[in-house]
């Protein structure tokens, strides 16, 4: 059973569809357990189609990456 260290770790392989079933499977089954990293996952999935719309669209804001950047050094990681 993962724990959230684990799983928030997953996070970027799960959001590209790299993990097993059975990785996945965890995952999923403690994110519906774990308001915190339910929350932390929502937030990068939509992170992660904001970047790919604006790069097949158009250009980043002026900033954006910045904030991006912040946002991922935050104590999302931190215990
Ligand atoms: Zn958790």
């Amino acid at each position: 059973m993962a724990d959230c260290t684990e799983t928030i770790k997953e996070l970027d392989a799960f959001l590209d569809g790299e993990l097993t079933d059975h990785v996945r499977e965890q995952i999923h089954h403690h994110l519906s357990g774990c308001v915190d990293c339910h929350q932390a996952f929502d937030f990068h999935a939509e992170l992660k189609s904001v970047i790919q719309r604006k790069c097949a669209n158009e250009e980043m804001p002026e900033g954006l990456m910045e904030k991006i950047q912040q946002c991922f050094n935050t104590d999302l990681l931190d215990p």
